[in-house]
């Protein structure tokens, strides 16, 4: 039994607890950066991860990108050696999800943008893009394909009324899938700037439909199901270190992965405070197992 715990952590502590994992998976924004600034040290902490033989994973809900394009951007950002092999994110894991579970016999219908475009492409998973808005245009002028099988929402910085009826539309059909990259509701942006998530869209579907959708990223255990799939990845020797604990934190437990909060992103210690006083096992399955103030924290046991 996991004494889940807010420990705080560091040093030695933090050394004896590298030593007993072989696999450290790492949430992005919040952790290994922040928008377009690495967090500081992440990329030593990296390097020196995996020369000790650590296999290294990132899992990001963020589907805005490709994953050719985290991977630019852990070079941009000075990661030497991160291969795109590890880095998973809830638009390719879709992706995969639709491809090899599914296996949707027709097209899926996206609210999201280029990057869940690009990886279905890539994976070989037919879709349609949701309408561009344009006056006087209504549901009545858009056809709808009787090939949708699926529809798939994700972050949509280009959403608008017409997607969201045409979604609807499909997902009457009690056949046509209905799943969603990430449940995350919202996300700070620079200057106390936030921008709401793909979880924020999904609920509108969700209360239009009276369904809720399957959720591919984290906290859902599909991300680390691929990962254990094609890697030799054991959860009990496995460390899942996140900076959100709906999320993050959840998706850990969930998984059977020990889990560590760190305090470089969304949410704050006296949250996980919360949790740990709370009777309901989901909430409890966010309180982490160890607290550091960044992953800057693994320099000094790294280096010993
Ligand atoms: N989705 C979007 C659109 C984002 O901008 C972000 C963070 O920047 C995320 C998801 C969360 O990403 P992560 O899971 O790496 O924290
Ligand atoms: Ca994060």
């Amino acid at each position: 039994v996991s004494s889940r715990g807010c420990k705080k952590i560091r040093g030695s502590q933090i050394r004896d607890l590298l030593d007993a994992k072989s696999s450290v998976l790492f949430d992005c924004d919040g952790v290994i950066w922040e928008g377009e600034k690495a967090v500081a040290g992440a990329p030593e902490v990296v390097s020196l991860l995996k020369k000790e033989g650590k296999k290294v994973f990132f899992v990001t809900n963020n589907c805005t990108r490709p994953r050719e394009n985290y991977l630019q951007k852990f070079t941009r950002l000075g990661f030497t050696d991160v291969e795109q092999e590890d880095i998973f994110s809830s638009a390719y894991c879709s992706a995969v999800y639709l491809r090899d579970v599914a296996k949707v016999q027709g097209k899926v219908f996206v609210i999201g943008g280029d990057g869940v475009y690009k990886e279905l492409r890539e994976a070989g998973v037919p879709f349609v893009e949701g309408e561009v808005d344009a006056p006087d245009v209504t549901i009545y002028d858009c056809p709808l394909d009787s090939d949708v099988k699926a529809v798939l929402v994700g972050y949509d910085d280009k959403l608008n009324f017409l997607k969201l009826a045409k979604a609807c539309c499909y997902l009457r059909n009690a056949a046509c899938l209905f799943l969603a990259t990430d449940p995350d509701p919202w996300h700070p942006l620079r200057g106390g700037r936030v921008t709401p998530g793909s979880g924020s869209l999904t609920a509108a579907l969700e209360t239009a439909t009276n369904r809720k959708a399957t959720v591919i990223g984290k906290p859902s255990k599909f991300m680390f199901e691929y990962i254990a799939s094609q890697f030799d990845v054991d959860p009990s020797q496995s460390l899942m270190v996140g900076d959100r604990l709906e999320t993050d934190i959840l998706f850990g437990a969930n998984c059977g992965l020990a889990t560590m909060l760190t305090l470089t992103g969304v949410s704050k210690l006296e949250e996980a405070h919360v949790y740990m006083d709370s009777e309901t096992p989901e909430k409890k399955n966010c309180v982490p197992d160890y607290v550091v103030d960044s992953i800057a924290d693994f320099l000094q046991a790294l280096n010993a």
